[in-house]
């Protein structure tokens, strides 16, 4: 069984191997036990059902939350060699009617629906009437009344499940773990004795960083031109916020987008869609943003807010680097979000019970951002790992090397001045009475008079003003509530005036540049990319992801066996697209005068020729099976190291590779459409016959 699911794997997703947790979650399912699987945003949840829908006879249909999401996860799909579709009401009744009846077929191995088409009688008796061998529901936590997304749609499902005559595998996804969740799904549901599937937490690949009192705008600013090739998402609390921020970055020229539940429906898919198809860099949004993006290229998720829960981070921050490559999560934490957070839940929650939770939950958000210790322990912790090291050596405070100054004296200049305006205003006019400005609203109240003024010159009003909000961030000053905050002093700014404790602060952060490996050659196939994109019409990410063109552009391979080895690349994108990219590969090396590649991707230390070692077994009389168990490659691998052995002239017996039906069935199609269309060739011929057996044919009759 193992073997099935890493040719699957191999074939048409052209991963070598699983992620951790997928391979138990799939053996569960094959083994047609009710599933379900608890995994980060990233972590790879959708594979989990679609082996074993390749696995499995029969149909896959997955319930899934958003109708502007399935047109991708298709097209995916279809691009990897796996037939699938979806139905929603973005179609006529007749090319419903049409899916449906292919669907009953098996011409489709899944079916993505939204929820509510479960009330569609006509696609009730379609589930009765096909093949269903497994109902896969994904963002599982729609269910639950404690999900964020909360649908209610989602709790019919159970409903017509139970109403098929034969019941399905049923398995549920989703990265929300909190255990109330997690009860309401398996109730609800209705699961059976469902296996269930915690894996770890942990997104190594993520470096989360939190920075507390700083100019956000500035950040922020500083940081899109620091990374202006690279691909963002901003993510702001307000409507407003985000408005001027997108503002400030469309000033700046920058190729940014937004989004946020005031535009238009047209407005919003223009805008993801943009997003998608890399013509913008950074989208600044609200939470109302994100669900319906499985972008896999995103390098940064800055959060210019504290979000309302450590759930909600993860899923947003979770949205970076989904194709494993470096990525930055980056949260902007100023203390009047804390109170924007409160606003909300006391402007939207009701039940007693519920503001509770969360504000429950807020306060481990809140904790989140001032945490001095490592803060990925902090997150796996909240999800309930264990035994977590105590340092990842890949966050903000775990790489807080960069020397603090000892800013005591600053610092007691700042709180003894609170001190003498009396607690009574805020930081603006106190960072002006600092620096001794000659502002008329300070000159009214007779602030020049105080011993305080004018006594830090060596900063600008703004300058102080941040260093003030740092203060507060850490806890040295507190804001009042209220729409013109005051500062207040507390316990600890009366120890720092009293030298009983000392202030430290990196004043100066300079702004991270996410370290970029990209090259020229990176670069060239990236625009290849784009090109085939727009002519496709499907996202550059769905092509290949930016981890597959960065092994590319170091491997630089030149055959198709080379090619297949290039992380996510399967038979069928070899197929597609192999030749394009070894063109520009080749073109570039020529340009570069790069005789042979000095580095290649090996699997294998051997001196003798991989293909060569499958021919030698296979002259001992081993077959395929064998060999590939041997050799531990998929048995496509072996069969394709056969087939090159053959073209470079060594004696391989074919016809084991070639069934002799199907030669007859390649045969009768070539003498119609003739050789060379290879694609005409496979489009009249069964889905079994793969494009393997063609060229395998078209070999033995042209040599
Ligand atoms: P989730 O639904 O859990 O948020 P996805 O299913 O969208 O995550 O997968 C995220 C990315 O990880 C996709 O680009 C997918 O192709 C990639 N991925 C999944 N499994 C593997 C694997 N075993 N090896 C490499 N990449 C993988
Ligand atoms: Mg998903």
């Amino acid at each position: 069984m193992i073997d099935i699911q890493k040719d699957i794997l191999k074939k048409y997703f052209g991963y070598d191997r699983f992620r951790k947790g997928q391979e138990e979650v799939i053996n569960s399912i094959l083994q047609k036990n009710d599933t379900i699987a608890i995994m980060p945003t990233g972590a790879g949840k959708s594979l989990c059902y679609q082996v074993p829908a390749m696995a499995l006879s029969g149909v896959t249909v997955v319930i899934s939350p958003l109708i502007s999401l399935m047109k991708d996860q298709v097209d995916s799909l279809n691009e990897i060699g796996i037939k699938s579709t979806y139905i929603n009401s973005t179609l006529s009744s007749i090319e419903i009617t049409e899916r449906l009846f292919d669907a009953k077929d098996e011409e489709y191995k899944l079916i993505y629906v939204a929820p509510e088409r479960l009330n569609s009688r006509e696609f009730l008796n379609f589930l009765n009437d096909a093949n269903i061998s497994l109902i896969a529901i994904d963002e599982a936590h729609c269910v639950s009344q404690w999900g964020h997304d909360f649908r209610p749609s989602y709790t019919r499902i159970s409903q017509a499940i139970e109403n098929l005559y034969e019941r399905p595998i049923v398995c549920a996804f989703t990265a929300t773990a909190t255990s109330e969740v997690k009860d309401d799904i398996k109730k609800l549901l209705k699961l059976r004795e469902p296996n269930e599937y915690i894996s770890g937490f942990d997104r190594e690949n993520l470096t989360f960083s939190v920075i507390r009192g700083e100019n956000t705008k500035k950040f922020i600013a500083d940081f899109v031109e620091n990374n202006e090739e690279q691909t963002g998402i901003v993510y702001t609390s307000t409507r407003k916020e985000a408005e001027s921020i997108y503002e400030l970055l469309i000033d700046k020229d920058y190729k940014a987008g937004i989004y946020h539940a005031g535009l238009t429906d047209e407005q919003r898919t223009k805008m993801q869609d943009d997003f998608s198809y890399d013509n913008i860099n950074v989208i600044v949004a609200t939470n109302a943003f994100g669900m319906g993006i499985d972008k896999s290229n995103v390098r940064y998720v800055i959060h210019n807010n504290m979000p309302k829960n450590m759930e909600s981070y993860y899923q947003e921050a979770g949205r970076a680097g989904r194709d494993g490559e470096k990525s930055e999560c980056i949260l902007l934490f100023n203390p009047r979000d804390i109170q924007t957070q409160k606003f909300f839940i006391e402007e939207t929650i009701h039940n007693i019970d519920r503001k509770e939770y969360e504000y429950k939950r807020l306060q481990y958000m809140i904790d989140y951002c001032h945490t001095s210790n490592c803060l990925r322990k902090y997150i796996l912790e909240y999800f309930g790992e264990e035994n977590i090291e105590d340092k990842c050596k890949n966050c903000s405070v775990c790489n807080d090397n960069e020397e603090k100054e000892d800013i005591t004296v600053l610092a007691q200049k700042i709180i003894s001045c609170v001190y003498r305006m009396k607690e009574r205003f805020g930081s603006i006019l106190i960072a002006q009475v600092l620096r001794g400005s000659k502002n008329q609203k300070l000159l009214n109240f007779g602030l020049d008079k105080l011993s305080t003024y004018g006594i830090v010159k060596e900063y600008t009003v703004k300058e102080i003003q941040e260093i003030i909000n740092k203060l507060i961030a850490d806890d040295y000053l507190v804001l009042s509530q209220g729409q013109y905050p005051l500062v207040k002093m507390n316990k600890k700014s009366v120890d720092v005036l009293k030298g009983n404790e000392n202030v430290f602060m990196k004043i100066n952060k300079k702004v991270k540049k996410i370290s970029n490996s990209d090259n020229e050659l990176f670069d060239i196939l990236r625009e290849l990319r784009k090109e085939i994109s727009t002519r496709e019409s499907i996202p550059p990410y769905i092509v290949f992801s930016d981890a597959s063109l960065k092994e590319m552009s170091i491997y630089m391979p030149q055959s198709e066996e080379e090619f297949l080895t290039i992380k996510g690349v399967g038979q069928s994108k070899l197929e597609k697209y192999g030749n394009l990219f070894m063109e520009k590969i080749n073109e570039y090396r020529k340009n570069k005068n790069i005789e042979t590649k000095e580095i290649k991707k090996e699997t294998k230390k051997e001196k003798v020729k991989s293909h060569i070692i499958t021919l030698n077994l296979y002259n001992e009389k081993k077959s395929v099976e064998d060999i590939a168990k041997e050799r531990d490659l998929v048995e496509s691998t072996v069969r394709e190291h056969l087939f090159r052995c053959a073209i470079e002239g060594m004696e391989v017996d074919l016809d084991k590779l070639l069934p002799d039906e199907y030669e007859k069935q390649i045969e009768e199609v070539v003498n119609k459409v003739g050789y060379n269309a290879l694609k005409t060739i496979k489009e009249n011929l069964p889905d079994e016959i793969s494009y393997f057996h063609i060229k395998v044919f078209l070999h033995k009759v042209k040599g």
